[in-house]
């Protein structure tokens, strides 16, 4: 299991500590649920801890955006490193 943001692998980088270890963030938000709709399995999005906080750190953002923020953020570590 890995984070759909960035594709951190707490096993990889925990060991054992980390097996499993995934945090599972709602794609809707609980207050646009219906009253009485379960949530989907395609409904949640893993994520690692920090990917996580920084989807939640205000304003809100979707994971989509998070993706490309640190697809942009990567890119522009490459061009840097080219440069010098
Ligand atoms: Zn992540
Ligand atoms: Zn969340």
């Amino acid at each position: 299991m890995y984070c759909e943001v960035c594709n951190f692998d707490f096993t990889q980088r925990y060991g054992n500590r980390g097996k499993d270890f995934i945090e599972g963030h709602h794609k809707k938000l609980v207050s646009e649920l219906k009253e009485g709709e379960k949530t989907k399995v395609e409904d949640i999005a893993l994520l690692c801890s920090n990917c996580h906080r920084m989807i939640h750190r205000k304003p809100l953002i979707t994971v989509e955006e998070l993706i490309e923020i640190v697809r942009k953020t990567r890119d522009f570590d490459y061009e840097t490193t080219v440069k010098y």
